[in-house]
């Protein structure tokens, strides 16, 4: 009778503790994820796009894939002279090396964190970039880089490609940030000298404005009324280290706290089955 006794007190006791540990874990999961480092969710991404071969060749793939649409647009009647707009990072430059960085020391991006890594200009090429631009310019196709990197990191970021190897990196085809991280002014006063026949990026809102403030559908239905210009005259490329994708689950509003944004991640999780 004893021996029953203590062995329902030890069941009592182990079932009470895993009960309370469930409990504890439902209640504090968001606050302990961001107690074990805010920036711990953005590991998976980084190693994604560091390590996957997938990633490679999805580089690759858009490269060829803006070749091929190179020739074919290229054939585009116009009296303009012909050119392509790109953005610059995580489109051809591979800023990761800041982003693992970051995760690695616990801590997220920073607008000093990011001016700290541009003025090292040690960024290098991504796959299939130094191909595909330097075809443009053999076809006599201008490239201009259209970039949200600051006016002041103008020089290093010119150092920068043309270390890599990019062609056309003259001021004239330097569009970086003066003051609105709005592409579309900068983007028209091109479009007065030239016909675009391609735009690449990692971002939609390197192609448009009306990429930009997303609703509670995270973008999906304006991406799919313009479903026609991807892969013909938009190249996207893949970045999911950050980007306007992230800014939606904020609500479009990065200044909210690290708990909550933490909160927000969990709850755009889709899990309905
Ligand atoms: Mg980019």
């Amino acid at each position: 009778m004893k021996k029953i006794l203590i062995y329902s007190t030890i069941v009592l006791l182990i079932f009470s503790s895993c009960k309370n540990n469930n409990e504890l874990k439902t209640e504090n999961v968001v606050k302990d994820s961001v107690k074990v480092s805010k920036s711990e969710y953005s590991v998976s991404g980084t190693l994604w796009y560091q390590t996957s071969a997938e990633a490679k060749a999805l580089y690759i793939q858009s490269y060829n894939l803006a070749t091929f649409m190179l020739d074919k647009n290229i054939k585009i009647k116009s009296k303009k002279r012909k050119a392509v707009i790109t953005d610059i990072d995580e489109t051809l430059l591979d800023n990761s090396p800041m982003n693992a960085r970051l995760a690695k020391i616990g801590e997220l991006y920073t607008d000093e964190a990011w001016e700290n890594w541009v003025k090292q200009g040690k960024a290098k090429a991504l796959p299939g970039a130094l191909e595909f631009f330097n075809y443009c310019k053999k076809k006599g196709v201008e490239v201009f880089y259209l970039s949200n990197r600051s006016i002041a990191s103008q020089d290093i970021t010119m150092k920068n490609l043309l270390n890599e190897g990019f062609p056309y990196v003259d001021i004239q085809h330097m569009y970086l940030k003066e003051k609105s991280s709005d592409k579309t002014a900068r983007r028209d006063s091109i479009l007065k000298n030239y016909e675009v026949i391609l735009y690449l990026g990692d971002n939609l809102r390197d192609f448009s404005e009306d990429y930009g403030q997303r609703g509670d559908d995270y973008g999906a239905a304006v991406v799919n009324d313009t479903k026609n210009l991807f892969g013909t005259k938009f190249i996207v490329f893949p970045n999911p280290m950050y980007g306007e994708w992230e800014k939606a689950i904020y609500k479009n509003d990065y200044s909210k706290s690290d708990e909550e944004k933490a909160k927000l991640r969990k709850e755009a999780l889709q899990d309905n089955y």
